[in-house]
């Protein structure tokens, strides 16, 4: 429940339009430490900084609530530049998009714009033999990207697409069940948003023990499941559980945030386990920094102390 209210405050600041010009200006230098930069020669040499200790990367060109249909499909083109970068520089691309910066819910001649930028974008990918994962977005989207999540692993196949689900949702256990005949891919987290007690479990104790039904549930079911989590007992159990379980190194993965846990990432990857770190890059950081923050207050404290230094 504090959590929750830690949260929702920092969102609400955060959200504050005044309160955006005036941090912009200050805390680029801050958000540096989660944002690889602003352009993709800066997200393309972060992969290759990561790859020396043996982590992989995740690119994820930020922007959010895009809003004409004109700007998600210059977003979209722009997501493929970004993998035709990769490929260039020699990393096989691994993206994140959120369907909603892609024109999800817009219609384009009587089909969904996200679909199709998201089908025009998988297919870059694909081409290089790499991969895009549909973030998951708050609760009234889940089951549009669920749907459309469905439809394009039946195009492209389970080994260019996966999702995400979200163990704050009540929901979520039931969603996965429902995607098994996929064999898919997926990424679980907590849950990153401000959601209201009808949807999604109020106290961090039940979303800590919903994440791990959850991963446990996917990895006994034989599909590949990437445990993007920060929490180490978490991480100590699903090792502990892989071994219990006879579940071979190459099912899962470990996958953190760039700039959060450096010290856990390389560990992990020296002890041989797949790691990979979700890296955003792009001008649009500002929501993205916010939501970092708001998740525990030891970054808040960074951002204060890196002010006043300011
Ligand atoms: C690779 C990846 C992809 C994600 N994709 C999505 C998505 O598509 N949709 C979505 O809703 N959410 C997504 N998230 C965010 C996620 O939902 C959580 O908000 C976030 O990961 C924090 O939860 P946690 O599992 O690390 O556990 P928590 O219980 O929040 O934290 C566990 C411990 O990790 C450390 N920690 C956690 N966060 C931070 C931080 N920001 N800074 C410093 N230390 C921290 C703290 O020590 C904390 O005690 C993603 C997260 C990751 C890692």
């Amino acid at each position: 429940m504090i959590d929750q209210i830690y949260r929702k405050a920092v969102l609400t600041v955060a959200g504050n339009q005044k309160v955006e010009e005036l941090a912009r200006a200050r805390m680029w230098p801050l958000a540096q430490r989660f944002v690889a930069g602003e352009d993709i020669s800066s997200a393309v040499q972060a992969v290759k900084e990561l790859e020396q200790d043996g982590i992989q990367g995740n690119l994820d060109l930020l922007g959010e609530f895009i809003d004409s249909p004109a700007r998600c499909t210059e977003f979209a083109d722009n997501v493929i530049r970004l993998i035709e970068a990769a490929h260039q520089a020699g990393i096989t691309p691994y993206v994140s998009i959120k369907l909603s910066s892609v024109g999800q819910g817009k219609q384009d001649a009587g089909e969904d714009l996200g679909l199709k930028n998201a089908r025009r974008i998988i297919g870059k990918a694909s081409e290089y033999g790499g991969f895009v994962c549909l973030d998951m977005e708050d609760h009234p989207r889940t089951d549009i990207t669920l749907q459309q999540f469905r439809t394009l692993v039946g195009e492209f196949g389970n080994q260019h697409v996966g999702t995400v689900l979200q163990s704050y949702l009540y929901r979520s256990l039931q969603d996965r069940a429902g995607l098994d005949d996929l064999h898919p891919n997926i990424r679980m987290v907590k849950g990153a948003y401000l959601e209201p007690e009808t949807v999604a479990y109020p106290d961090k104790s039940d979303v800590d023990q919903n994440y791990r039904r959850l991963v446990y549930a996917h990895l006994k079911a034989g599909h590949y499941t990437n445990v993007a989590t920060h929490d180490e007992q978490i991480i100590d159990d699903v090792k502990r559980f892989v071994l219990a379980h006879g579940i071979p190194r190459d099912q899962f993965e470990f996958q953190m945030l760039y700039g959060i846990r450096r010290d856990l990432q390389k560990e992990l990857a020296q002890e041989g386990y797949r790691v990979r770190a979700y890296i955003p890059y792009g001008r649009d950081w500002y929501a993205y920094f916010s939501r970092r923050i708001a998740e525990t207050p030891r970054n808040a404290a960074f951002v204060v102390q890196g002010m006043l230094k300011g």
